[in-house]
């Protein structure tokens, strides 16, 4: 990757306290606890994204604290990178293992990026990091992000052109995505394209009602596996949601380096479009994939509210850059709370919530 960043990654000092970056910075750095709440990933690339978008140096310690491997494995290690070569910043502690890091931003600058990851970790949750900031900057950019496309845990590609980008678009930013090759854990070998041309601002958005349903489609991906397992996939959701069969659909993918399953099921409405995603893995039926889409799908349906899980995740980091917006959501997650406490530490905004009844919770962002 070209140096266009200053690393001055020498962990040890760092966590002796003896340096880090420089003194004057150390006293305006805004301090992030990466084990409140979640404790997890979404913490350390949202701060970067803020600390970018507000130009606050950002002090993170305690990574990853509350995952199974705490600290920055390669596709952090990846997003902290990026968000210093976006930006021309300086970054303290970008190591592998890092849980301790001082990031001082300039502004983003657009230009052409390539961010490889070099594992099957996630290239969407290394966008999300670099996105915003790029979203706002003067010059276009086109990002090539190389590694999974298709990763549990993490948004899947296609949720983030049918269901994100979109909504991000109609706030005013101007982004397309677009799939070279689809990358499945843990074989990983996928890339992505992300073309972003200059807004002039972002707009608030409100999503309170879901509005007539427009269509509906279930597709089971099989990648370099048998056809038949796709086809098992579509049989339960078939069976279970009675959908008709213009709406379900097997793919076959080619281009991927290893093998790999998913099952999607997506509901699009007038107001947004949302994804339910399901992933095959070694001794896990096909039918209990498909089983468990349904059921995140019939979750969903059972309320009203036109946001769901991820998407609430999503859409709460761009309305708060644009200083205002409200959306209803199933429920607000741990994530979801956690992400909301660390908008409102960099930025001057107010994130309310009012639980409904039967139909979730309404957020707003003042
Ligand atoms: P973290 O666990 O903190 O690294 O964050 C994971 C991120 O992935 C969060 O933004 C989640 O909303 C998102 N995510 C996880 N699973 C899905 C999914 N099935 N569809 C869309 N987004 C997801």
């Amino acid at each position: 990757m070209p140096a266009r960043y200053w690393s001055a990654s020498n962990h040890e000092r760092l966590l002796n306290g003896a340096s880090g970056t420089h003194p004057t910075w150390r006293m305006v750095m805004i301090r992030i606890d990466g084990s409140f709440g979640e404790g997890g990933g979404q913490i350390l690339r949202s701060s970067l994204a803020l600390s970018i978008v507000t130009g606050s140096p950002v002090r993170i310690e305690n990574i990853r604290a509350k995952r199974r491997k705490p600290g920055l494995m390669r596709q952090h290690l990846t997003a902290v990178r990026a968000a210093a070569q976006v930006s021309n910043g300086l970054v303290v502690g970008d190591e592998i293992g890092s849980t301790e890091l001082e990031f001082v931003p300039q502004t983003a600058v657009g230009g052409d990026y390539r961010f490889s990851i070099g594992t099957a970790g996630s290239t969407t949750l290394v966008l999300q990091t670099v996105l915003l900031p790029l979203v706002l900057a003067k010059e276009p950019s086109r990002i090539v992000l190389e590694g999974g496309t298709h990763n549990p845990m993490a948004p899947p590609f296609d949720f983030l052109e049918r269901a994100y980008v979109p909504l991000l678009n109609r706030m005013g930013a101007n982004v397309k995505v677009s799939l070279d090759v689809p990358g499945f854990f843990p074989a990983g070998g996928g890339r992505m394209v992300v073309d972003v041309k200059p807004t002039d601002g972002l707009r608030s958005l409100e999503i309170l009602e879901r509005g007539p349903l427009v269509s509906r489609r279930a597709r089971a991906i099989v990648s370099n596996l048998s056809r038949s397992i796709g086809q098992r996939e579509i049989d339960v959701v078939k069976a279970q949601m009675r959908w008709k069969a213009f709406e379900l659909e097997v793919v076959e993918e080619k281009r991927s380096v290893g093998p790999g399953n998913v099952t999607t099921l997506e509901l699009a409405y007038e107001n947004v479009t949302e994804m339910f995603t399901e992933f095959g893995a070694v001794e896990r039926s096909a039918e209990s994939v498909a089983k468990h889409a349904v059921q995140q799908c019939q979750r969903y349906l059972k309320s009203d509210a036109p946001v769901g899980e991820y998407l609430t995740d999503q859409l709460m980091l761009p309305m708060a850059v644009a200083s205002g917006g409200a959306f209803r959501s199933t429920g607000l997650s741990l994530h979801a709370q956690t992400h909301a406490e660390l908008i409102q530490k960099f930025l001057d905004v107010r994130i309310e919530t009012e639980k409904h009844g039967g139909g979730g919770t309404t957020l707003a962002v003042n």
